[in-house]
């Protein structure tokens, strides 16, 4: 498996205004995962949209839009072996009430539409929406990682 695997999580508006952006930031860190980007900004209605594209047809699409665009977010790529899937069990299950404790979404929230946090949901995914939120691409950098993986 890949050590240099990568996924894109987003610190949605509700999570960037209750101050969770240190605590994610945290949690992906002290696993193990590398930072690879890291920036805020309010979102363009079109991101928005394109972003989450694949759920136009779903009653909720309108209300997830003006969700993501309601303030910043904390867009950010992190890499590391398996931090698609392991990175979506740190992120929990979408609707919050249903999410592990021990989760984000566990920890932090209550409902679906203010759930804190987005992770890709696939490799496939991650790199479709690392290309769409960061197409000025990533900063070059080798991190030493023999304190994390053994080879
Ligand atoms: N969402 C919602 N109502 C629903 C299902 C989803 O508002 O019934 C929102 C929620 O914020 C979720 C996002 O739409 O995080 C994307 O949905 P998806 O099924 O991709 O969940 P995720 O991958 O974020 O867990
Ligand atoms: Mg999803």
């Amino acid at each position: 498996m890949a050590n240099n695997e990568q996924t894109f999580i987003m610190i949605k508006p509700d999570g960037v205004a209750r101050g969770l952006v240190g605590e994610v930031i945290k949690r992906f860190e002290q696993k193990g995962y590398y930072l690879r980007a890291l920036k805020m900004m309010n979102v363009p209605k079109e991101l928005a949209e394109e972003h989450y594209v694949d759920l136009s047809s779903k009653p909720f699409y309108k209300g997830l839009v003006n969700y993501i665009v309601s303030g910043p977010v904390v867009a950010t790529v992190w890499e590391g072996k398996g931090v698609v899937v392991t990175g979506r069990k740190l992120v929990g299950a979408t609707n919050p009430l249903a999410s592990e404790p021990g989760s984000i979404r566990g920890d932090f929230c209550i409902d679906v539409g203010r759930n804190v946090i987005h992770g890709s949901d696939a490799v496939e995914s991650a790199k479709r929406e690392i290309g769409l939120w960061f197409p000025e691409g990533l900063a070059d950098n080798k991190p030493e990682l023999k304190w994390v993986y053994e080879s």
